[in-house]
């Protein structure tokens, strides 16, 4: 993969693309954890003169609508880097392609959503090379974007000299880890919605693993798979063959899986609902299951111990509603209270809630792409890496 390294910038206009994909709030940033993320690249760039053209994409606009406009986004940028101007024009516009050229070596221009562009999408190469034209040199740093072949991805970087940004080198160091020679032991820790979402992640770490530890909602297939009474817990009828299939595979794999003992169940996932904890195997209607319970929490913690290697993707419960937090908060605490392990947290609630939750700082690596993190364990590689191979 060609990286910054290899890229001399000096007074050349560089392409950047970026992941400011930002919650808004009232017109304004609510979390800049992603602007944070990218200025190791943008600050290395400038240092050497370079002026600097954005893109990025915000949210899922059908075509232009100031609601997805990244103006906030500047404004926010702003606070970090001296010089920056937002360019309110489409990125594949002419208007777009004359305000850059007037761009001075230190300037850093960023402009409008690239999902204003009805190609976008659907990697037109036409746009593609309106894109190009921003650029003598592209530097893709959007992680977590990297996974959708898109224009301003992966269509731009066949036109331009291409090379990784900072962020994006770091997101890969750390993933392809947990896929080539992870220490042992591995453990895994599976939760969130759906197993439907993660069957190929599941499928690719099995045979690399020791420890499979699952909680959430998907935890219930499996339970159901294995004939046990589940109540009204979310439960995906048409996978418990796959579910009784991954067990098999993981029996034979000699995978030590590690499911629910007893959960936090209540009638519904609302705050200030009266919650019983039941045993896992026996939860009854009205009720479902919405977090592991106490036994649980110490369960997977023991199952994490002496672990050198620890991914986990997905809460344990239905985080984001109080007192269903309580088993993701144990689970994170346990993972980042490991010595010596290399711990590495992916996918986009999960890193919500250890951002909640304050655990962020004790995690050996927190993947800054949701779905990319995931297709990258599942698949090993993603296009837009391998378009800058
Ligand atoms: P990630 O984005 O980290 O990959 P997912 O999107 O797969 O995670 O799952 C997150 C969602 O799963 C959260 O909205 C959470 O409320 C939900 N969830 C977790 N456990 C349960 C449960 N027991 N019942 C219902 N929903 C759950
Ligand atoms: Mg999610």
């Amino acid at each position: 993969m060609r990286t910054l390294k290899d890229l001399d910038a000096r007074g050349k206009r560089v392409l950047v693309r970026v992941d400011y994909n930002v919650p808004l709030k009232d017109g304004v940033v609510g979390d800049e954890t992603r602007i944070q993320e990218s200025l190791p690249t943008l600050r290395h760039l400038l240092s050497q003169e370079a002026s600097l053209v954005l893109l990025s994409h915000l949210g899922r606009p059908k075509g232009p609508d100031p609601k997805y406009s990244l103006a906030p986004v500047a404004e926010a940028l702003g606070k970090y880097l001296p010089r920056v101007r937002f360019l309110p024009h489409s990125p594949g516009s002419e208007e777009a392609l004359r305000a850059v050229e007037g761009l001075a070596p230190g300037e850093v221009a960023l402009l409008e959503n690239v999902r204003f562009e009805p190609g976008e999408e659907k990697d037109d190469p036409e746009l593609a090379s309106r894109y190009a034209r921003l650029g003598e040199a592209f530097v893709l740093d959007a992680f977590g974007s990297a996974h959708r072949a898109h224009a301003s991805v992966v269509g731009v970087a066949r036109l331009l000299p291409a090379y990784a940004g900072f962020l994006l080198e770091k997101e890969v160091k750390a993933l392809s880890r947990l896929l080539h020679a992870p220490e042992r032991p591995y453990a895994v820790v599976l939760g969130g919605a759906k197993v439907s979402d993660k069957i190929g992640v599941m499928e690719n770490l099995l045979p690399r693993i020791d420890r499979l530890l699952i909680g959430g909602a998907m935890a219930f297939t499996f339970l159901k798979a294995l004939g046990k009474e589940v109540g009204k817990s979310l439960v995906e009828e048409d996978r418990l063959e796959l579910a009784r299939d991954l067990l098999r595979r993981a029996e034979e794999l000699g995978v030590e899986v590690h499911l629910p003992l007893d959960v936090v169940a209540a009638e519904r996932p609302e705050p200030g609902v009266e919650t019983r904890i039941f045993p896992a195997e026996a939860i009854p209607i009205p009720y479902m299951g919405l977090d592991i319970g106490p036994k649980t929490q110490e369960a997977f913690a023991k199952a994490l111990e002496g672990a050198k290697t620890v991914f986990w993707n997905g809460p344990m419960g239905v985080f984001e509603v109080p007192p269903f937090d309580e088993g993701t908060l144990a689970v994170g605490r346990a993972i980042a209270a490991l010595e010596g392990a290399f711990t590495v947290v992916g996918g986009g609630d999960s890193v919500a809630a250890v951002n909640r939750l304050g655990l962020k700082d004790r995690l050996g690596h927190v993947s800054t792409g949701g779905g990319a993190s995931l297709e990258y364990l599942e698949k090993g590689t993603l296009p837009g890496l391998e378009v800058l191979q």
